[in-house]
């Protein structure tokens, strides 16, 4: 990796989100965007389509999407069912929707992939990390190593006899679906516009993103890689349509305590916030998956993180660790170009290989 490139950060830029297209001859597909806040975080939805009516009867179908499953997996809203899987922890087994089920039947799947790095059952741990900034004193070790005795995964237990049901085996165990549940929201939205006829759109689920199709312009998708000491500077741009592009980071929620920064990821084996990266971004083609192994590979570090990866079939990852330093997934080449062009056009660009 070349010495440059440790000053450059990630940052995830939608093109087409923001670049409302003059319309020269109608109908012509034009991209129709809404940004809101939903499961606590900026979502956007765009869609690119003639149909002016088609369009926002489908961001809004997206959008109900997202709240509709908000309402099934929020661990605040006392009133979702999985609320109440908290509530029985080491008590008793609570009947859920197939979906909440599957998801959680995947999550574990993910637990099993990854060596526990990432895992639901880490919520034991968010009784004393608070990442909203309320926290000012490190937690007291004692309590931390407590909350690790109720973190495993393999005590998620899932029952199918009549119905679908789920059980914590221990008191004081939780889960939370705060490193999958956007992923999936995306997905499911996807798939709610695309089954109304967008053929062409872009689901931003708090940073998390999955597009499909092209932009209003015919050209793909694109994210920009950007300068961290002028994040308006893009330096590398990367064609991701049909593709999800999931970062992992410090950035967003943390804690400052004694000088030091503490990320709202937590080792399941430790109960301490993960450290040793800045960011990871996972591109692959499902958004759920994506989200869950940006964090988990968040939590496994450079090494054993980029190694997973690389075994994953088309799994690709960008990790930038504490120096800034850039790291890739095998398939994913940051090409350097030594002359920067006229214009002020990126010095970089960046593109994903083809498996053989
Ligand atoms: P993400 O931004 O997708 O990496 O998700 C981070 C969020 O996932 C945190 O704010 C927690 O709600 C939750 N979380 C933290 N650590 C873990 C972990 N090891 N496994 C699963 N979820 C986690
Ligand atoms: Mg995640």
């Amino acid at each position: 990796m070349k010495g440059n490139l440790r000053h450059i950060i990630l940052l995830l830029l939608i093109l087409a989100g923001h670049s409302a297209r003059p319309q020269m001859e109608s109908p012509s597909p034009k991209a129709h965007t809404k940004s809101l806040i939903l499961m606590g975080s900026a979502f956007g939805f765009t869609v690119v389509h003639e149909d002016d009516s088609l369009a926002w009867a489908a961001i809004n179908a997206g959008i109900a999407e997202v709240e509709r499953i908000t309402k099934v997996i929020s661990s605040w809203d006392p009133t979702s069912q999985t609320s109440e899987i908290n509530r029985q922890a080491g008590i008793s087994f609570v009947q859920v929707d197939q979906e909440l089920y599957d998801l959680i039947f995947r999550a574990k799947k993910v637990s099993e992939l990854t060596d526990g790095a990432f895992d639901i059952s880490f919520a034991a741990a968010d009784r004393i990390w608070k990442f909203d900034g309320s926290m000012t004193e490190i937690p007291d070790s004692a309590r931390v190593a407590a909350s690790v005795r109720k973190i495993d995964w393999h005590k998620v237990v899932l029952r199918q006899e009549n119905g679908f049901d789920v059980f914590l085996q221990e008191e004081g165990m939780k889960i939370g679906f705060g490193a999958i549940g956007k992923g999936y929201a995306a997905n499911r939205a996807r798939k709610v516009m695309e089954a109304m006829g967008v053929k062409n759109g872009l689901v931003n689920a708090g940073g998390d993103l999955i597009c499909w199709g092209q932009q209003a312009d015919g050209k793909p998708w694109q994210i920009g890689i950007a300068d961290p000491k002028d994040r308006s500077r893009v330096e590398a741009w990367l064609d991701v349509s049909g593709l999800a592009v999931v970062t992992s980071g410090d950035y967003e929620r943390f804690a400052m305590l004694n000088g030091r920064r503490y990320a709202h990821i937590i080792d399941p084996r430790t109960g301490w916030p993960a450290s040793g990266l800045q960011s990871v971004t996972v591109i692959c083609k499902d958004a759920e998956v994506a989200d869950a192994l940006a964090t988990a590979v968040f939590v496994m570090g450079k090494s054993k993180g980029l190694a997973l990866v690389n075994q994953l079939m088309g799994v690709e990852a960008i990790l930038v660790d504490e120096k800034g330093e850039f790291f890739t997934s095998e398939l994913i080449k940051l090409n350097y170009y030594s002359q920067t062009q006229p214009g002020g056009k990126p010095e970089w660009q960046a593109e994903i290989g083809v498996k053989k």
